[in-house]
C-alpha cells in the first residue's frame, strides 16, 4: 500500500533538475544530488573567496587582511552558498537565459540552506542586484529579483525591488580584472529618488543585497557605497549569492 502511495506521489513531484530520478523535494533536487554539489564550505570569512584547503577554523583571505571592504565603504559580508562550476553554472544560465523557474527554485533553496547553516544576523531587507533597463527589456526578468524573492518569502524577510538602479549599462565585466571592474562600475548604479524609498532607507539598518553570481565582488561593493551615501546613520550591507567564481589558479574545479 505504501508503496503505491510513494508511486503516486513520486508522478506528482517533480524529477531532480540534475539526474531526473523521481525522489525530488519541491525544490527540484534529490538528497544524493544535492550532497555533490560543489557547495563553498571553506572560504574566506568576509568575502566568501574559496579557498582550496580546509583551514579548519575560520579565517580571512589575503585581500581582506590587508583591506576588508567596508573598508573602502563596500559590503561587510558576503555569503555565497556554492562554486561557480558545474552543474551549478549550467542551472545559473537555465534560469538567467531559459527563465527555468525550476532552476530558479533549486538555486534559492540552496542558498536559503547555506543561510540558515551560517545562522548570520538577519537583515532588515532584501534588495535584488539591478540590471540596467535596456537589459531587463531584453529578458524580461531580473534574475536576482528570481532568487531574491524567493529568499524573501522563505526566510521572511521584506524585498525592495528598484531601490537601487543601474544606470549605466556596464560592458560585460568578463576578463576584467579587481581594478578594472571597479573603474567599469564607478556610478553605475544610483539610489532611486522617490520619497518612500529615501525613507525606507532611513528606517533600516540592516540590508542584504542579492545576486545570482559573484565574481570579485566589485558590484556589491559599488552597490554598498551607493547605499551609504544615501543615509545618514550607520548601514550594514551584505551580499548573498548563489555561486562564487573561484580566484584564478584555484584547483577546486580539479576536485
Ligand atoms: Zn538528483
Ligand atoms: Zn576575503
Amino acid at each position: 500500500m505504501w508503496s503505491f502511495i510513494e508511486q503516486l506521489l513520486s508522478l506528482l513531484a517533480p524529477p531532480c533538475l540534475l539526474c531526473n530520478s523521481f525522489s525530488a523535494n519541491l525544490d527540484n533536487y534529490c538528497p544524493d544530488c544535492y550532497a555533490e554539489l560543489p557547495h563553498n564550505h571553506h572560504c574566506c570569512a568576509i568575502c566568501a573567496l574559496p579557498f582550496d584547503v580546509d583551514f579548519n577554523a575560520s579565517i580571512v583571505c589575503g585581500d581582506c587582511l590587508q583591506q576588508p571592504p567596508n573598508m573602502n565603504h563596500g559590503f561587510d559580508q558576503a555569503l555565497a552558498a556554492l562554486h561557480y562550476l558545474p552543474p551549478v553554472s549550467s542551472l545559473v544560465h537555465a534560469l538567467k537565459d531559459q527563465d527555468n523557474q525550476a532552476a530558479g527554485r533549486l538555486l534559492a533553496a540552496c542558498l536559503q540552506r547555506y543561510i540558515e547553516s551560517h545562522n548570520p544576523d538577519l537583515p532588515q531587507l532584501i534588495i535584488p542586484m539591478p540590471i540596467h533597463k535596456q537589459r531587463l527589456q531584453e529578458r524580461s526578468f531580473n534574475q536576482a529579483k528570481v532568487i531574491g524573492k524567493l529568499l524573501s518569502k522563505r526566510l521572511e524577510i521584506p524585498l525592495k525591488d528598484g531601490v537601487i538602479e543601474r544606470q549605466i549599462n556596464t560592458p560585460s565585466q568578463q576578463g576584467l580584472n579587481k581594478k578594472q571592474r571597479r573603474r567599469n562600475l564607478r556610478q553605475a548604479f544610483v539610489v532611486n529618488d522617490s520619497t518612500s524609498i529615501a525613507k525606507l532607507l532611513q528606517q533600516v539598518e540592516h540590508i542584504a543585497i542579492i545576486d545570482d553570481v559573484m565574481t570579485t565582488g566589485a558590484s556589491a561593493n559599488e552597490v554598498a557605497r551607493t547605499l551609504r551615501k544615501a543615509v545618514c546613520h550607520e548601514l550594514r550591507v551584505d551580499a548573498w549569492c548563489v555561486a562564487r567564481t573561484l580566484p584564478p589558479n584555484s584547483k577546486l574545479h580539479l576536485y
